[in-house]
């Protein structure tokens, strides 16, 4: 794994344009692999925004949920940064990235051509332009209706038997097409158990890991 520091303080705008200049706090962006869902295993730079409300217990990344504590940095600053990786990807996810309007950042990543996923809970109205929408809604806090006809994949982290009966809730209001995975909680022992047995007899859902996890890297 390469990662990537971007600088605490905004680099300085004046000599940005206005779409470049403005800010949104990042809690990090690394490069790396994309661990999970459809795309794992691909070259992927991280761009991991502050700020959740979804409350999730077994959340692994906490530290994003408070956007106050990230430091804002401008657009061009993470446009330069992904260039500068040379990904495959580029995945925006949180924390819970829809909390901010991400029309101008994937505009912009695009017009640098990278190609550019999102990892949302759908939790807040859907904005942005993406090659690819990897849809993981919580029970803790439903999902805006707006992410339903922009999901790529969905992917339900499976802690418990209840979780498999939101996964189907939350399948049958998008299309046949979408891919369906089931993501054993990293920290629940039973998880991976209870993903293999419904799985098997199930065999429109698919298997998630955590293949970073494994590899012991980000
Ligand atoms: S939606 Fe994601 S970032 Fe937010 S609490 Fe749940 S796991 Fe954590």
């Amino acid at each position: 794994m390469i990662k990537i520091s971007v600088p605490t303080t905004n680099s300085p705008t004046a000599d940005l344009s206005p779409e470049l200049a403005q800010t949104l706090p990042v809690v990090e962006t690394f490069h790396s692999i994309q661990g999970e869902g459809a795309w794992a295993g691909t070259n992927a730079f991280f761009i991991r925004l502050g700020g959740c409300d979804v409350g999730c217990p077994w959340c692994d990344t906490k530290h994003s949920w408070n956007p106050k504590r990230h430091p804002q940095q401008t657009i061009g600053t993470l446009v330069s940064a992904a260039k500068a990786a040379n990904p495959q990807i580029v995945v925006i996810t949180g924390g819970e990235p829809l909390m901010h309007n991400l029309t101008l950042l994937t505009q912009q990543l695009k017009a640098a051509d990278l190609q550019v996923h999102l990892e949302t809970s759908g939790a807040h109205p859907f904005s942005g332009h993406f090659d690819w929408v990897t849809f993981s809604p919580k029970r803790f806090k439903p999902p805006h209706p707006s992410i339903y006809t922009q999901a790529s994949e969905l992917k339900v982290v499976v802690a418990t038997e209840a979780d498999l009966a939101w996964a189907e809730q939350q399948a049958a209001q998008l299309s046949p097409t979408v891919d369906k995975r089931l993501q054993p909680e990293w920290e629940t022992s039973d998880s991976q158990q209870i993903v293999f047995n419904y799985v098997l007899k199930h065999p429109e859902w698919r298997v998630s890991l955590q293949t970073h996890k494994f590899l012991g890297v980000q």
